[in-house]
């Protein structure tokens, strides 16, 4: 068989390369570079500003996390708000939850939508819920506008550097505070402990700060860099549940990553992470 084009993502010093045998499309939005390929071995790929957002090979497990586990927190939510997310792969995870009766995506680049449900149906199928509503714009100021209206938000951002960067700041982190509804629970992009530990600390010391319950889950995603990638959960709620239980049965059959037990193991952190964790209680 032929070789393929080698694509790699190299930043902060270290690289992933991966095999592709097909460049899909290309195109440099008003926001940042947008490619998806086909690969010899994973499936499709999304890269933005050349890094890696997801393969068809893994997207499954960070979609699955990010989604259920901030859903399966709040008792009883009814609406979602994902800021990023423009793949859909969220959304269709949330989909699959019949309690919720109106998922909002806050997206800022409509051409990352429009390549991803013209090249990527299998994870942007989640836009096909007729409870979806749209939001095209920067989600900094979307939740300023919108204080007290959401029981949960996920945050699934790029890094910061980019348009994500307004999604890693206090402002942003306060902002999403007052866009909950009593109870409400956010579930954020918190990068690798690994490669990361200044941003994972910076972010645990904000959710520690701003919300009453927060914690810290990594999610094992093999294509992003160091193999994992972590997300923040906080809530304000006093009966916020870390270590949810039953999944419901209509979802069950549906999922690959997410279980009860996944789910706890994503809370057990090695001794580094634990003293990361323990310096931003203490700051
Ligand atoms: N999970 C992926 C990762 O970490 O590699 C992120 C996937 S998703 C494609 C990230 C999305 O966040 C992108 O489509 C990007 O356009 C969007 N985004 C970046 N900054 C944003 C902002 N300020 N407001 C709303 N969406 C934003």
């Amino acid at each position: 068989m032929a070789e393929g084009t080698w694509i790699s993502e190299v930043a902060g010093g270290y690289g992933t390369t991966l095999e592709t045998t097909a460049h899909l499309f290309s195109k440099k939005s008003r926001y940042q570079q947008i490619d998806i390929y086909e690969t010899r071995k994973l499936g499709k790929l999304l890269m933005l500003d050349g890094i890696i957002q997801l393969t068809g090979f893994d997207e499954f497990a960070y979609h699955e996390m990010m989604a259920h586990l901030p859903v399966l927190t709040h008792p009883a939510p009814r609406n979602v708000l994902v800021i990023g997310g423009g793949d859909g792969g969220v959304l269709r995870e949330l989909g699959r939850h019949r309690c919720l009766e109106e998922l909002h995506i806050c997206e800022i680049d409509a051409d990352v939508i429009d390549a991803c449900r013209r090249f990527l149906p299998e994870t942007a199928c989640g836009y096909d819920d007729p409870r979806v509503r749209i939001h095209v714009g920067d989600g900094s100021a979307f939740v300023k506008e919108h204080p007290g209206s959401f029981d949960v938000i996920i945050v699934d951002s790029t890094d910061p550097g980019g348009p994500g960067e307004p999604l890693f700041g206090e402002a942003f982190y306060r902002d999403l505070k007052t866009a909950l509804r009593p109870g409400g629970v956010i579930a954020s992009q918190s990068e690798s402990p690994y490669l990361l530990p200044d941003i994972v600390l910076r972010l645990n010391m904000l959710t520690h700060k701003i919300f009453a319950y927060s914690d810290y889950a990594v999610i094992q995603v093999p294509t992003y860099p160091t193999g994992q990638i972590g997300m923040c959960v906080a809530s304000d709620a006093r009966d916020v549940r870390p270590q949810a239980g039953a999944v419901p049965a209509a979802l069950q059959t549906a999922l690959r990553y997410y279980s009860p037990e996944a789910r706890a193991g994503a809370f057990l952190h090695p001794l580094f992470v634990d003293r990361l964790l323990e310096k931003a209680r203490r700051s």
